[in-house]
């Protein structure tokens, strides 16, 4: 049974080298009376969040942290060989927590949901149909509060997340930007993902004036996954009773000094309302959800970028670099295919 451990906590920008790759003992046959499940995984998910996990850090630790020595925990798509949980029988395809390794025990007490449609690409339940499908969906419809025509700024837009909330913006009729990291990035969102406009934040020296670029009359939404210089650059071009659905942070995770925000008080002025969500209080609209995004795709009105690691050995490398925008999409590491 291959595993991904970390190797120990983990300080500054994650490395290859913070994880090893061990042979753990392989798991054929669920204990005598387990309620658990015992699953293939076929499919793991790259999540920004799981740097967090690497290190201790007071009062942050609201996911928990991993263990140096254990392999990782993270959402996967698997498939159930044998069950002692009467929801689960073998065969069955699930996707939700599993671990870093090609077989796991795995509770349903935790975020585990049956895959039902099976004429999409599995790889989706990690991304459009999974946990950044849920978090794009929740945070900008639940948390935003969007209306028709609405001027929507979207940062690490060609991502996991970002892409589908740029085409969410436009199935709502509103004006969508987005920024990323390269110019490749830059084409994608224009030229595949129909955001109306798109900018490399790495080229631009002055993020206030280019967002005054794009935006002369102000931003209604901004959909926060980045934080830093760019949360700063957006607070003055925000319009009066803006939202914010802060959904992630990733410029900051690897900072052990946090940069400041300077322009705050824009949010007295015109009473912008900056909200903080976690997906996991959504998954109660996840029916809501597939019924709403499945059409979508089936039709390709929604299309979604996958950037796909083969073998579990690749899985460190494809997690370190969602940190450096090495990854174009989703990333997801492939296991196995069935
Ligand atoms: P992505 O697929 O977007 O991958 C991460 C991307 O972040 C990189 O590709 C890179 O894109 C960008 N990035 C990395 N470092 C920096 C930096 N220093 N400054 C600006 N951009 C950077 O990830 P996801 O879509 O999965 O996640 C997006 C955000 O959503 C993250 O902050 C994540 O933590 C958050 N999230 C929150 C959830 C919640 O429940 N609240 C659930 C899921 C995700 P580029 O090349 O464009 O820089």
């Amino acid at each position: 049974n291959k595993q991904v451990v970390l190797r120990d906590y983990v300080s500054g920008f994650p490395k290859e080298s913070d994880m090893n790759i061990v042979e753990g003992t392989t798991i054929l046959k669920l204990p005598q009376g387990s309620n658990d499940v015992l699953l293939k995984n076929l499919y793991l998910s790259c999540d920004p969040y799981m740097r967090m996990l690497m290190t201790k850090v007071e009062g942050l630790d609201v996911f928990g942290t991993y263990t140096p020595g254990s392999p990782l925990t993270g959402y996967g798509v698997s498939k159930v060989l044998e069950s002692g949980h009467p929801d689960y029988k073998k065969g069955d395809l699930v996707w939700g927590s599993t671990k870093w390794e090609e077989f796991s025990l795995v509770s349903p007490t935790q975020i585990l949901f049956k895959i039902e449609h099976t004429d999409v690409p599995l790889s989706y339940y990690t991304g459009i149909l999974g946990m950044p499908g849920m978090t794009a969906y929740a945070g900008f419809f639940e948390v935003g509060s969007p209306k028709k025509g609405e001027n929507v700024f979207v940062s690490a837009a060609s991502g996991a997340v970002g892409q589908l909330v740029g085409q969410f913006a436009k199935l709502t009729d509103c004006y969508v930007v987005g920024s990323a990291g390269s110019k490749e990035k830059v084409d994608l969102l224009k030229n595949k993902l129909g955001f109306d406009e798109a900018f490399n934040y790495k080229e631009e020296s002055d993020l206030n004036a280019t967002l005054k670029r794009y935006f002369p009359e102000g931003i209604d939404i901004y959909f926060e996954n980045v934080g830093g210089k760019t949360l700063d650059a957006v607070l003055p071009n925000m319009r009066v009773l803006g939202r914010i659905p802060v959904c992630g942070m990733v410029s900051q995770y690897n900072l052990t000094q946090p940069e400041g925000v300077t322009n705050l008080a824009n949010l007295i002025f015109k009473r912008i309302r900056m909200q903080g969500f976690i997906v996991g209080e959504f998954y109660h609209l996840y029916p809501k959800f597939l019924e709403f995004v499945l059409p979508h795709i089936r039709e390709r009105k929604v299309v979604y970028v996958e950037d796909i690691a083969e073998g579990l050995e690749n899985g460190p490398a494809a997690l370190v670099g969602l940190y450096s925008g090495r990854n174009v999409g989703k990333q997801v590491v492939v296991v196995a295919r069935d």
